[in-house]
């Protein structure tokens, strides 16, 4: 099978493995594993901020995120098509008990004066608002990479408000690797950020979570308290090492092969790139084939191949280290295969 669903589906690498069975372990929750304090020192150091912590996964880091910095019924700005608002079970409002108010963006940057004009002034009436949420890259925009001066315009608007912004950065290595510049160009420009390792970088579990001291120490607490205090956590914490410090320098090879797969699509009837290309994700409509996303899906599957579906007629695509440029080869052949035949 070749794998596109997701970069979540890479495997953990022979050196991961190594340093699981090798990995010098303590009791996590008394602050004892090695391991995972040395990730965690690591990664402050890396996204340029004063603490981190290890969670289990993307969505938790989020959740605690939204939980340490808001109350219940204040109001939390995001962008519309943002994962904590599409694709987190609704949790900000199950767990933190804040309501959303969304802002379109475009390819995934909220436009500056809409953050500043949905920020609430003073009102009885008014819930307050507490917190900005912004995705870099942005998943369902097609893993655009969301420019720093945006993310600079409106860490400024939120400073001037007192709000602070949080990062969803599930994917910013593959942002920076795109733009070749420091990961903490962009972190300069929010108070908290969630990276995901068990993406492109290809940790088996996890994420982390940084920001300064005072906010880490209060998401520790937040962590144990949604059942995330782990024990001997050094296990997977020395392979999420691994991928943090030595799986970055090699992103760019997976937007290569997104972009060389991209433009041969652009070469076949009735398939519609609908992206632009910046990193490992592609987007393809394919409403000209007369088919949804789900019949498309089930055929590339039938050939060996697998994609998810997008929306009705989208279907995305993920590069990562695990798929190589014979595999998109053959699945760009497959595309051609499933297009060329009329559907009844
Ligand atoms: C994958 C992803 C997450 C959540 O990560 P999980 O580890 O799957 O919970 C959050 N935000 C974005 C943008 C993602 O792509």
């Amino acid at each position: 099978m070749i794998d596109l669903r997701s970069d979540t589906v890479t495997k953990p690498t022979k050196e991961m493995r190594e340093a699981a069975f090798n990995a010098e372990v303590g009791d996590d929750v008394y602050g004892e594993d090695p391991a995972v304090n040395k990730l965690e020192e690591e990664a402050a150091a890396v996204l340029g901020k004063e603490a981190a912590l290890f969670v289990t996964s993307g969505t938790q880091g989020n959740q605690i995120a939204v939980l340490t910095h808001c109350r219940p019924g204040q109001e939390l700005l995001l962008e519309a098509e943002s994962h904590i608002f599409y694709y987190e079970s609704g949790a900000v409002s199950a767990l933190a008990g804040v309501q959303t108010r969304t802002i379109q963006g475009s390819r995934g940057a909220m436009d500056p004066q809409f953050v500043r004009s949905a920020i609430r002034p003073e009102d009885i009436h008014f819930p307050d608002t507490g917190l900005i949420c912004l995705e870099n890259t942005h998943n369902r925009a097609g893993g655009a990479v969301v420019p720093i001066e945006n993310m600079k315009q409106i860490y400024e608007i939120g400073a001037e408000n007192h709000i602070p912004v949080h990062v969803d950065g599930a994917r910013l290595f593959n942002a920076a690797a795109a733009l070749d510049v420091s990961v903490t160009d962009f972190t300069q420009y929010c108070d908290t950020v969630q990276v995901c390792l068990s993406k492109g970088l290809g940790a088996p579990v996890g994420s982390l979570l940084a920001g300064d001291k005072e906010f880490i120490v209060k998401a520790r607490k937040w962590r144990k308290r949604l059942g995330g205090g782990l024990r001997q956590a050094g296990l997977i914490a020395a392979p999420a090492y691994v991928a943090l410090t030595t799986m970055r320098e090699r992103l760019f090879e997976d937007h290569h092969l997104a972009r060389y797969f991209a433009d041969a699509l652009k070469n076949i009837n009735g398939i519609q790139v609908v992206n632009e290309v910046e990193t490992n994700i592609v987007v393809v409509d394919v409403a000209n084939l007369q088919m949804g996303s789900q019949a498309f899906v089930n055929e590339l599957e039938k050939q060996g191949v697998l994609a998810v579906t997008f929306g009705p007629t989208s279907v995305r695509f993920t590069t990562h280290h695990q798929v190589n440029k014979g595999d998109i080869e053959r699945t760009i052949d497959f595309v051609a295969k499933i297009s060329a035949v009329p559907s009844k």
